[in-house]
């Protein structure tokens, strides 16, 4: 992983996540992952999008994942889970460069051998196929038939001879890339379901991928209300702060309408594919990442206007380079010194920036913490994830862009290992006692 990628998938973050238990949450414990709610995933992929932490691959892999869960056989389900559950990335090749929309055109060709298949072809925008393990890629076994039979899916490890991963550039940082196969060999055991099934299994389980994407849509607008509010209260103009002008008030009230919309929704849907419902959410999971993502771009372009100049400034991280806002300022006066950052990282750029992911994704741990507290308290996902609510904002919290320090080191919160009160408490200081009462596992 490169410097500039740390901005986006942050190995410390990973790692701290994983070893608190807290990645591949929803996946099944037959395959090894810890067997929660999905509405419980959607909490921890809003949490960590609101507050920041730099782990954008997982949820690439959290999609990749439902086809192998659904599709694959025990030991690729195995794999999978493991590698999301230590915090590796996965990566799904389907598009090519004629065929986008239109997946069916797919031309990337896996030709039975002796030992399995072999896959030549051109993949296109794969996000993060530079750092993942495996490349779920979609291939044609057969050119006979219709177009949209034919079509299979194949585990490719993503070190294999003769597959190529090249970057592409984009207005963004690195995300996604080209990825060329050249005479790769797999075993035959590499098919992922059924051969020349993939169009019908592609059909199936996108709900959950919406909802993803709705989730952290969602997370990511938050975080944009959170520093906009921080920013509104302390900016004075014409000797009050702007946020006292009712102009600006109503439509910061209107962002958090939409949030709070979005959110009941996102909830509601992550509530009924617990409920077995997955199969039949189609029309439903895609008005999630619709409105989901709207209402973020919606968002994020008012809290720029509101922010005025400021919002133009690189200090708040909105741009499309940078992953996620930076925590370096607040309100009024500007550092400027202080707030830019130079082009490449030095030696002590990456040690703050672990520093910083590792805050960050503490902070993720607490406040999805507490929320699945509230959670558990209201009884589940009984009676609907729309009962969930993100805690209230506070500016000065966001103004300090990351929350107590005196907190980082007593964020305990474990899916796998609910300590009992009494038994976590013990010998803990005051703060820690504090967190440790507000385990995710204390059930009604
Ligand atoms: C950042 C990023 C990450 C990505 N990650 C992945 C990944 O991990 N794996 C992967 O497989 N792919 C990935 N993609 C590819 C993505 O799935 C495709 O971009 C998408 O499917 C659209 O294909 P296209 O870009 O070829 O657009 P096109 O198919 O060329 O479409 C261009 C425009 O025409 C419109 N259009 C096309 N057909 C019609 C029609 N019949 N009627 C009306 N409008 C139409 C489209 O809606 C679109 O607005 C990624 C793309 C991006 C930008």
């Amino acid at each position: 992983m490169s410097a500039d990628d740390t901005a986006l998938n942050a190995p410390a973050a990973f790692d701290l996540l994983a070893a608190r238990d807290l990645l591949g949450v929803s996946l099944p414990t037959a395959d090894g992952g810890l067997g929660r709610t999905f509405v419980e995933e959607c909490l921890l992929l809003e949490e960590t999008s609101r507050t920041g932490v730099p782990i954008m691959a997982y949820s690439t892999a959290l999609t990749a994942a439902q086809s192998y869960l659904r599709f694959g056989d025990a030991t690729q389900r195995a794999t999978i889970v493991s590698s999301l559950r230590a915090g590796k990335a996965e990566s799904i090749a389907f598009t090519e460069p004629e065929a986008g929309s239109d997946l069916a055109s797919a031309q990337t060709r896996a030709v039975r051998t002796s030992r399995g298949w072999s896959i030549t072809g051109r993949k296109t925008w794969i996000s993060f196929a530079h750092v993942a393990s495996h490349i779920l890629v979609l291939a044609r076994t057969d050119v006979s038939g219709r177009r949209h039979d034919g079509l299979t899916l194949l585990m490719v490890p993503a070190d294999a001879p003769g597959l190529d991963v090249r970057p592409i550039e984009t207005m963004g940082a690195h995300i996604a890339n080209d990825v060329v196969l050249t005479d790769v060999q797999v075993p035959a055991d590499a098919v992922v379901g059924q051969v020349g099934e993939a169009w019908r299994h592609l059909g199936r389980g996108l709900a959950v991928e919406r909802v993803i994407i709705g989730g952290m849509a969602v997370g990511a607008a938050q975080r944009a209300i959170d520093q906009l509010i921080a920013h509104v209260t302390g900016r004075v103009q014409f000797g009050r702060p702007i946020s006292s002008n009712q102009a600006v008030a109503h439509r910061i009230a209107d962002l958090a309408a939409d949030v709070a919309v979005c959110r009941s929704f996102v909830y509601d849907v992550a509530d009924r594919i617990d409920h077995g419902e997955e199969d039949h959410l189609n029309a439903e999971a895609s008005m999630v990442k619709l409105k989901a993502s709207e209402m973020l771009k919606h968002t994020a372009l008012e809290a720029v206007q509101l922010m005025g100049g400021y919002g133009y400034g690189s200090e708040w991280g909105w741009s499309s380079s940078s992953a996620w806002p930076s925590p370096r300022r607040s309100t009024g006066a500007r550092t400027r010194s202080s707030a830019r950052s130079s082009p490449g990282a030095s030696a002590s750029d990456t040690a703050s920036s672990r520093r910083l992911h590792l805050r960050r994704a503490r902070h993720a741990t607490h406040v999805l913490r507490n929320r699945l507290c509230a959670h558990d308290e209201r009884g589940g996902g009984e009676g609907g994830g729309s009962q969930l609510t993100a805690p209230p904002i506070d500016p000065t919290t966001v103004s300090r862009g990351m929350p107590d320090a005196s907190r980082r080191d007593s964020v305990s919160g474990s899916f796998r290992t609910p300590p009992s009160a009494a038994t976590a408490n013990a010998g803990a200081t005051p703060t820690q006692a504090t967190d440790r009462e507000s385990s995710p596992f204390r059930r009604a």
